[in-house]
């Protein structure tokens, strides 16, 4: 079951760079930080306190999640609504309680055995979900080009305000004690300041040849 994981923190390139390696390898890819924010989602849907971990364990035990080209949170199309700013501003607290964890866990070691394995981003791929993946990678990029990637992304109006949001995300998923935000120690770090996503992509996928 060859898997591939990507870690690393908000507006490394993450996301663009796992899709773009399993399209080229033809495997299944999988969003775990889509998964985290389906859950605080849900939360802010059902008024559930985002700190409160035994109510947002059992929210995400019952949670139907449909991850695909669009994401279905219980059926309902919530593709734009996780990329929210609210979702944003909770969804750190909510992946932080231990519970909540477990069962994303669960839910992407199945979907492993479900595909044969494939392309799985998140913060804790390398190190908790698949610690014997056949590659993992850690990518980074200087604080600069994150913000800007992410500004360009989201088309936020001021650089600073995303800059601030990337610091406080990374501080709290970095410093939690469940799954801390880290390097495995035998992933290969790229910085991706200034290389392109084919540049990256390329590197990684020869990392399986
Ligand atoms: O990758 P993305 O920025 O969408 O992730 C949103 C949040 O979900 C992260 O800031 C982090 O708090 C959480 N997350 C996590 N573990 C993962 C993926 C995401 O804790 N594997």
């Amino acid at each position: 079951m060859p898997v591939v994981a990507i870690d690393g923190p908000a507006g490394s390139g993450k996301s663009t760079v796992a899709r773009a390696v399993a399209e080229r390898l033809g495997v299944a890819y999988l969003d775990t930080g889509a998964m985290y924010r389906s859950v605080s989602f849900a939360a802010l849907r059902d008024g559930v306190d985002p700190a409160d971990g035994e109510a947002l364990a059992k929210l995400a035990g019952n949670l139907d999640i449909g991850l695909g080209e669009r994401v279905l949170v219980d059926g309902i199309d919530a593709t734009a609504a996780i990329r929210g700013a609210d979702v944003t501003a909770i969804v750190s607290t909510v992946s932080a309680h231990p519970a909540v964890r477990a069962d994303m866990v669960r839910r992407q070691r199945e979907w492993a055995a479900e595909h044969g394995g494939g392309v799985a981003e998140g913060r804790d791929i390398g190190t908790v979900v698949f610690p014997d993946a056949d590659v993992k990678v850690f990518l980074t990029a200087s604080e600069e080009e994150r913000a800007r990637r992410r500004q360009r992304d989201d088309r936020a109006p001021d650089v600073n305000a995303v800059a601030a949001d990337l610091a406080r995300r990374d501080a709290l998923d970095s410093n939690r004690a469940t799954s801390p935000l880290v390097a495995a120690d035998d992933a290969v770090v790229i910085d991706t300041t200034g290389r392109t996503v084919d540049d990256v992509v390329d590197q990684i996928v020869g990392m399986l040849t």
